[in-house]
């Protein structure tokens, strides 16, 4: 009978690792930095040495432990092969093989916003839903598809990006990803500040906004005073990302959006404003859905992580 699990996060600077027991219950948690240069070849084989480290002080037997599960930023495939991790430097690099054959333990390997999202389900926001999207408004906009339990992530594993959903038609500066007028441009918390400077620049009204750093952050402490011109802003970026949800709802019919990142700490007064336009624009059967909050922070992908390799036992015959 196994004692562990290992859920492993690795971003761009650094690598989050949790030790799990078998409950999902976080028995120990700590970052090793991401060493990026000469292509990343040095990540993988620093976690291992930090796993069989781990491993070690606990005294455990590699039979102890049911398995390793590795949220990467990039999209892998079923053998737990990366194509391409940018912030990582990665072309492909076959993650499981290597983690196997450097711990000696089973690795299961998955895209960070779908790990995260399954971390959501199972230990966050996203509890007693099974079918989700968990929806992440940080610095881009990222999501992860469930449906019945599962990950839904695609043929290219590029399922849920739905920061790349296409909503408005005028736009004329360029998203990151190439094309113009993608939900990440208005709903990430870079495109509220960019909704914010041009509502700022259009009028002459008094504002909060106008004395301040403009981030997300300010402009809904702004709504909270009060402020009118925060509101606008408010609602301009609730109608898009509740258009963005009709969207999405009209697909998948999920029984939740849980909404995560940086822009949601603003907390519940953003569904105010994603509500209306979510009604306005959703297919009337597919209108039952309930806004939910992350509740995982940073710790999703590690508790996600865990979350693939538990599912895989359970699967086994
Ligand atoms: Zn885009």
């Amino acid at each position: 009978m196994s004692k562990y699990i290992f859920g492993i996060d690795v971003g761009g600077t650094s690598v989050k690792m949790g030790l799990f027991d078998m409950a999902g219950t976080v028995v120990d948690k700590w970052e090793i930095p991401t060493r990026t240069e000469n292509n990343g070849e040095r990540i993988l084989p620093d976690i291992a040495d930090s796993v069989n480290a781990k491993i070690e002080e606990k005294q455990c037997l590699k039979e102890d432990i049911a398995g390793i599960g590795i949220a990467v930023p990039g999209p892998v495939n079923e053998d737990g092969v990366v194509n391409k991790a940018v912030n990582l430097g990665w072309g492909v690099v076959p993650v499981k093989e290597t983690i196997e054959k450097l711990c000696g333990v089973p690795a299961q390997v998955g895209n960070d916003a779908d790990v995260a999202a399954l971390g959501e389900m199972w230990k966050g926001g996203g509890q007693g839903f099974t079918s989700l999207v968990v929806v992440t408004l940080g610095t881009g906009v990222g999501g992860g598809v469930i449906v019945d339990g599962r990950l839904v992530s695609g043929a290219e594993g590029a399922g849920g990006e739905i920061g790349h959903m296409h909503v408005m038609d005028d736009e004329e500066e360029a998203c990151n990803c190439g094309c113009k007028g993608c939900l990440e441009q208005y709903a990430s918390a870079t495109g509220v500040v960019r909704l914010a400077k041009r509502a700022l620049a259009k009028t002459e009204r008094a504002s909060l906004l106008r004395d301040c750093e403009i981030t997300a952050k300010a402009v809904f402490d702004a709504v909270k005073a009060g402020d009118k011109v925060a509101e606008d802003i408010a609602q301009e970026f609730g109608e898009i990302l509740g258009k963005g949800f009709a969207m999405i709802a009209s697909v998948l019919n999920p029984a939740a959006f849980v909404v995560g990142g940086g822009v949601s700490k603003a907390g519940e007064i953003l569904f105010d404003y994603i509500r209306p336009s979510f009604e306005r624009h959703a297919f009337p059967g597919a209108k039952d859905v309930q806004f939910v909050l992350a509740t995982l922070e940073n710790d999703a992908g590690i508790y996600g992580s865990a979350k693939l390799v538990l599912d895989t036992i359970v699967s086994l015959p």
